[in-house]
């Protein structure tokens, strides 16, 4: 527990649960079945570096990020494998800086393809690129109807070679997978007319073909017909469900915690108004805690009245609005509880957890945004 004398909020990263996750999630696969390991927005705000290392000591085999300084970061910590770059590049200056540090972009267009040839045949260099359909996600790659023609184009153009082709999907976290099946039936039919045969093992030379990928989580845990080479998995390694109805799946652990100390406790009279705008007025009197965490590090202004937080184990209320830097709890049931000790924003303290999906419900938003959501005043401590 971290414990230092000026730091008043932090989040706690259990990097040992994240290995357990992908040891999970590599039991699902088949062993020809990369695990690629998504750390975009550092790593889901676990901290990218220190989860990559993790994570591909735990036997990830490829990353992937949104961004090229996403990547550019993993390499310069000593990152080796492959890393993609999920979002697109379309400047020759970006082109020469995933060239020089030897990431693998998203090619979703013509145009793209043609800038990332004409480009590295000036720095003479040759790049791996994984091309993007679009099977109907509506969001980046060339349109399945035209797949074909891309991929033949890039096939011609130099100083490029095609390492993957792969798609996403829009709904694989629906407990109704028709639309995910209709995009899956996109990919199959575009890699059956490029004449890729997914049966053909990857790994033997004399059968190289492009990696074809399609899973997030939520498709991954749901049929092993959708691994193909390699599986993209996010929010999972961090030990969340995309969805309830997967949660029997395998075992994940969540491995973010966020805590925050108590820095002062007072007596309210009933009838005293609580924070900014009074939205919490004590009906009796009241005994109120201030805690070191506000807005300002990520707590949803949108929880005030509405979260509670763990101290010593109990769920207790948290009253009036969240501010910036603080917020305040209802702590009239523990006469003696002392300013220093830790609250439990996020997380497990004895037998009760409070989850990021809790948080989701609440604010009618997705866990993936709530882990994305804590910013960098709370220092990411790992254990
Ligand atoms: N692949 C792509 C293209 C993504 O954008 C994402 C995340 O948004 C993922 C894979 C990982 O998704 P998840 O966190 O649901 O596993």
């Amino acid at each position: 527990v971290y414990d230092e004398i000026c730091q008043r909020s932090w989040v706690e990263i259990n990097l040992a649960a994240i290995a357990y996750n992908v040891e999970q999630i590599k039991s699902l696969l088949s062993p020809q079945t990369t695990l690629m390991a998504v750390v975009k927005a550092d790593a889901y705000g676990h901290g990218a570096v220190s989860v990559a290392k993790t994570v591909s000591l735990a036997g990830a085999g490829a990353f992937a990020v949104a961004t090229t300084p996403e990547g550019i970061e993993l390499r310069e910590a000593g990152i080796k494998q492959p890393i993609l770059v999920l979002g697109a590049a379309y400047t020759p200056d970006e082109v020469k800086a995933i060239s020089h540090w030897q990431l693998q972009p998203t090619l979703c267009t013509p145009q793209q393809a043609l800038l990332f040839s004409e480009t590295l045949s000036q720095v003479h260099s040759t790049l791996e690129v994984h091309l993007n359909i679009d099977t109907g996600m509506s969001r980046l790659g060339t349109s399945w109807q035209q797949a074909v023609e891309f991929v033949q184009l890039v096939q011609r153009l130099p100083n490029l070679k095609i390492a993957g082709i792969y798609s996403h999907f829009a709904t694989a976290d629906s407990s109704d997978q028709t639309l995910m099946r209709q995009q899956h039936q996109r990919f199959q039919d575009v890699i059956k007319k490029i004449g890729v045969d997914p049966q053909k093992c990857l790994t033997q030379a004399t059968a190289r073909r492009p990696c074809l990928h399609i899973s997030n989580s939520a498709a991954t845990l749901t049929d092993s017909a959708l691994h193909y080479d390699l599986v993209r998995v996010g929010l999972a390694i961090y030990g969340l469900y995309p969805a309830p109805h997967l949660a029997s799946t395998i075992d994940l652990k969540p491995a973010m915690q966020v805590k925050a100390k108590v820095t002062q406790i007072k007596t309210i009279e009933a009838g005293t108004g609580v924070s900014y705008g009074y939205r919490y007025v004590a009906e009796k009197t009241t005994r109120i805690a201030v805690i070191g965490i506000g807005y300002a590090d990520g707590i949803p202004r949108n929880l005030s009245n509405k979260m509670k937080v763990l101290v010593r184990g109990q769920l207790l209320p948290q009253v009036g609005a969240i501010t910036m830097d603080q917020l305040m709890i209802d702590v009239t049931s523990m006469p003696d509880l002392q300013v220093g000790e830790v609250v439990t924003i996020l997380g497990k303290q004895g037998e009760n957890t409070i989850y990021a999906e809790d948080w989701a419900a609440n604010l009618d938003t997705i866990s993936w945004e709530i882990l994305c959501g804590f910013k960098h005043r709370l220092p990411r401590l790992n254990f």
